[in-house]
């Protein structure tokens, strides 16, 4: 496998279900001392299995039991009546995609085209560190900050519990998981030293900058 195409894709693919969970891919240890061992051994092993057990279990022998987990998500974004299986559904590709959003050497500066689309459309990478940590830091109660694409530009986005831009009709490039769960054993209720800390230190720029790239290639039309 090539680095690009391990950068540019979530590390799992979800055709039908059972999905299982996805490897991690670095070691439970390797985001410490940003992230500890025993955080993301709870949060992998713990919070997104249980994610993906239980949407396994509602799909089975149902007319979504064939189809891929972005197809599931689209199915129920929205409608109240299938809001436990969009959670759930949700929670197992937004996991997928934080995991692949942070890097063992990950933080400083992104280079190439995001980095000239964070000046173009963000005012520069300080504003942009500002927008994304306040985001997450404001993000009341469980859920994500986002850097996304919508129509040709960048576009800071939170979402509450399960939301995803995805399901908005935006391209998400990079996550941040704003749960308690994500950050509770090691930074306790200092939810903004989390943000600042893991924007530093664990941001993924190639893995943004591989959806960027992906994003901005005009290979299907994008209607919603
Ligand atoms: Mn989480």
């Amino acid at each position: 496998m090539s680095v690009t195409s391990r950068v540019a894709a979530p590390h799992v693919t979800r055709k039908a279900p059972p999905f299982e969970l996805g490897k991690l891919p670095y070691a439970e240890d390797a985001l410490a001392p940003v992230i500890s061992a025993s955080t993301i051994g709870f949060h992998h092993g713990r919070h997104h299995a249980t994610y993906v057990k239980t949407l396994n279990d509602m799909v089975a022998g149902t007319p979504l039991a064939d189809r891929s987990l972005v197809e599931i998500i689209l199915a129920v974004a929205g409608r109240p009546d299938q809001q436990v299986l969009f959670n759930n559904a949700g929670q197992v590709w937004n996991h997928d995609f934080y995991w692949a959003s942070m890097a063992p050497k990950g933080g400083g500066l992104p280079k190439g085209k995001l980095r000239d689309k964070i000046d173009s459309d963000l005012g520069g990478f300080d504003n942009f560190k500002k927008a994304f940590t306040t985001a997450g830091n404001t993000q009341f109660g469980s859920g994500w900050a986002w850097l996304c694409l919508d129509a040709g530009k960048l576009k800071i986005v939170k979402t509450a519990n399960a939301e995803l831009p995805l399901a908005q009709g935006m391209t998400p490039l990079l996550t941040m998981d704003v749960w308690e769960h994500a950050y509770y054993l090691d930074f306790q209720n200092r939810r903004a030293d989390y943000t600042a800390a893991w924007f530093d230190k664990l941001a993924n720029w190639e893995f943004a900058a591989a959806n960027l790239d992906k994003g901005l290639t005009p290979h299907r039309s994008k209607r919603s």
